[in-house]
């Protein structure tokens, strides 16, 4: 099994965190997003142990809320001890709903409106991540209307390309989010910064990308951004004393992606910091690391109900599930991969070779090319591993679709997360 919390029961059907697959799909109903949380936990556990080892015992981690955001996440996150990244208002709206701490909070976003600012800073947000000098100068201007001084941290690019899919590439030069460092205008957004009277810099922020695999952008970017500071201290004697190194360590979606060692990476990290802060006579920063994906993907199955197969002779084999890209669009939007299972037929060796078919009216809609399954028949119970990231964050209501439920397992046990959303739902906003 790609996870060690995924398992074979008696019945033959697939178990996740202890629970019946199958049952779970009859009690709660199709689609429906199951997430772990005793998954969710554990990585929660190594990122704040390996960072506090490695970088010292006020390193935190920020979980990235846009990865999966509702409620019920917010309290597991906070039992660990991590703090959050929130993109927009509607994401600082439910952390708080959740009774999540609002100084906890570092709002990212590359373009936030007067009003997104206004609400960040009256709701106490901890610190704002500014992504330009517009949001800069506009930052300035509220938080002085309202007679305060806001923590920030600038957004850097580093100028690094991250090997990852070009969608979710963020470090380059050319990039929408941040201010370069290698064009100069990273210094003068400091600068800039600087004059702010109702700005305070606590540091520097930076994101190279999203599922990335090489270490080695991660090791670059830490010692570009302390050469960055060391300059900005020489020339303008502002020492930056908080690096966030942004997040998206990369995730198993198939047997043949790579497992990273969480523990392995942040150590290399911190040499890499230690070796930089020698070279630059640089005082060691407090570390913040943004894991998202590899916080909730690993924890995440989604399951469906299939309405059997369609075997166009001489070309391929599909299945139909009644679900697809308003769930899951990640396969629409980048060709994303994934592990697919028969969880009615687990025992059953997958060597029915098929296509997976969402049911929205749009060819693109597919969660999976080309993968092995059971033969399944209708009414079989399948699942989609990997997808506790950027399903129910991304979804939509594409061909009135209500959203599906999230149900959480824990220590072999279920609850409801997150209700079905219903007909009347769908419609409740319309005139
Ligand atoms: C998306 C994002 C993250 C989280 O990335 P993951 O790949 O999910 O770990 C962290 N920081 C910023 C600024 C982001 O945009």
């Amino acid at each position: 099994m790609l996870h060690s919390n995924l398992g074979i029961n008696e019945q033959g059907h697939l178990t996740v965190g202890g629970v019946d697959a199958v049952s779970l799909a009859e009690r709660y109903g199709t689609p429906l997003y199951v997430l772990d949380e005793d998954v969710i936990r554990a990585k929660c556990r190594t990122y704040v142990y390996a960072m506090q080892e490695c970088f010292g015992a006020e390193a935190t981690p920020l979980y990235a809320s846009k990865a999966l955001c509702f409620k019920g996440i917010y309290p597991i996150v906070a039992s660990e001890g991590l703090a959050v990244d929130v993109v927009s208002p509607g994401e600082i709206y439910t952390a708080l709903a959740a009774g999540f701490p609002a100084e906890q909070m570092f709002f990212h976003g590359s373009n936030k409106t007067d009003a997104d600012i206004r609400y960040g800073i009256e709701s106490g947000v901890g610190i704002f991540v500014v992504d330009n000098l517009n949001e800069l100068a506009a930052l300035d201007r509220i938080a002085g209307e309202l007679g305060c001084r806001q923590p920030v941290m600038l957004r850097l690019t580093v100028g690094l390309d991250p090997h990852t899919l070009a969608a979710i590439t963020t470090g380059k030069v050319d990039s929408q989010f941040g201010v370069p460092i290698d064009t100069g205008q990273a210094e003068e957004f400091v600068l800039a910064a600087l004059k702010c009277e109702h700005v305070r810099i606590d540091g520097f922020h930076s994101h190279v990308g999203s599922q990335v695999f090489e270490s080695d952008s991660f090791m670059k970017q830490i010692e570009i951004l302390i050469r960055f500071a060391a300059d900005m201290r020489a020339k303008y004697h502002y020492t930056a004393t908080a690096i966030n190194i942004g997040g998206g360590f990369a995730v198993r979606y198939v047997e043949s992606d790579p497992e990273i060692d969480i523990a392995a990476r942040i150590a290399e990290i911190s040499v890499h910091l230690r070796d930089a802060c020698e070279e630059y006579n640089y005082p060691l920063p407090v570390i913040y690391m943004e894991p998202g994906r590899s916080i909730v993907a690993d924890a995440g199955v989604t399951l469906y109900t299939t309405g059997g197969v369609k075997e166009v002779n001489g070309y391929r084999n599909y299945i139909t599930i009644d679900g697809g890209m308003a769930d899951n669009p990640r396969f629409a939007l980048y060709g994303a991969k994934y592990t697919v299972l028969n969880a009615s037929r687990i025992s059953e060796p997958a060597e029915y070779e098929c296509t997976v078919a969402g049911r929205a009216c749009e060819s693109g809609d597919r969660i999976a090319e080309d993968v092995k399954i059971a033969r399944p028949e209708r009414g079989d119970v399948i699942a989609v591993l990997s997808t506790g990231a950027y399903n129910y964050s991304m979804a939509s209501n594409y061909n009135r679709l209500p959203r599906p439920a999230t149900v959480i397992v824990s220590g072999g046990q279920d609850r409801l997360a997150v209700r079905r959303e219903s007909f009347e739902d769908l419609i409740r906003n319309e005139l």
